[in-house]
């Protein structure tokens, strides 16, 4: 797994599996739940922690999901493998916008909608109108005002598998949208540009108060176990400053959590997702 996430961590998943389609997809889900293989879908792994033993069961790459069209007036329906990039010049072509905010965030429509990914605090969630789920074997479009969602997390049931998104997006002159894009790449050039590779922000931003903060307060910034490192750039990014393991980073990552717990009395909690065995 470690050619498939960006902390560059993890064992091998005992199977890894590309659908063609909806149907593929199907047909793949009723063959693991025949051999009771456990499975789980990815994106491009951007908010991954992948553990050293790997995966055991499927992990499910919906890459193949990549179409994106208009369905009427400022709606535009992007299935899960597309590319959030895409999504906002897919848009920017029509006069559509409002979610130049995502342009950024590297990942693909499957994982930003499950992480609510987003920016400048904003949510992709708050821009979308439904989610197409594959749930228990069905497809429906489930409303927004059904589902549980906040602050990087959007509650699914188990075996949920997000298929398509549909925006509700704005009207925007393009040269505004372009506008959007510039100042976010930027922005992130200069303050992403972190040298190693990483996930992103580690940990979420406690209510009010930003998690960059608490760590620098506790003097953690640049410490290292192994090749995991808290980033000298900035310091809610966990990087791999080379060869680090998975535990390297659970064990960066409770020495983080036990400073900040002792100097600001705050617990803070990972964005990052960690999954495969011990
Ligand atoms: C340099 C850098 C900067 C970043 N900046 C930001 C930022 O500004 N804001 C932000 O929010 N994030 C940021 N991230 C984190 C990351 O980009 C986002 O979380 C992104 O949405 C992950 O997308 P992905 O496709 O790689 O998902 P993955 O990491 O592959 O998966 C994430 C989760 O979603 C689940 N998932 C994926 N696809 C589906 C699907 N189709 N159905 C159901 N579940 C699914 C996976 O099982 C997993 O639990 C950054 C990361 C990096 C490396």
């Amino acid at each position: 797994m470690s050619l498939h996430t960006s902390l560059k961590t993890g064992g091998p998943a005992d199977l890894f599996a590309i659908p063609e389609d909806t149907e593929d997809l199907r047909d793949l889900l009723s063959w693991l739940a025949q051999r009771n293989i456990p499975w789980m879908p990815i994106g491009r792994g951007y908010n991954l922690l992948v553990r050293d033993k790997g995966i055991r069961g499927a992990v499910i790459s919906l890459e193949n999901f990549n179409h994106i069209n208009r369905i009427e007036g400022t709606l535009i329906k992007a299935e899960a493998g597309v590319e959030n990039l895409s999504v906002v010049r897919f848009a920017q072509k029509i006069g559509l916008g409002g979610i130049g905010f995502i342009s950024g965030i590297p990942g693909t429509v499957g994982g930003a909608i499950k992480m609510n990914a987003g920016a400048y605090g904003e949510g992709i969630l708050e821009m979308t109108d439904h989610l197409t789920l594959l749930r228990d074997g069905s497809i429906r479009d489930y409303r927004m005002e059904e589902l549980d969602y906040g602050y990087r997390h959007l509650k699914l049931q188990d075996g949920d598998i997000v298929l398509a998104a549909t925006f509700r997006l704005l009207e925007r002159d393009p040269q505004a949208t372009e506008e959007e894009i510039r100042k976010d790449l930027e922005l992130r050039r200069s303050k992403h540009n972190v040298g190693f590779p990483s996930a992103g922000s580690f940990f979420k931003n406690p209510q009010g108060q930003a998690a960059w903060r608490l760590i620098d307060a506790a003097g953690m910034r640049g410490v290292k176990v192994g090749g995991a490192q808290v980033s000298e750039v900035h310091s809610n990014f966990m990087v791999n400053s080379g060869g680090a393991t998975a535990q390297d980073f659970m064990e960066l990552a409770a020495l983080v959590i036990k400073a900040v717990q002792a100097t600001s009395g705050v617990t803070l909690e990972a964005e990052v997702r960690i999954v495969g065995e011990v």
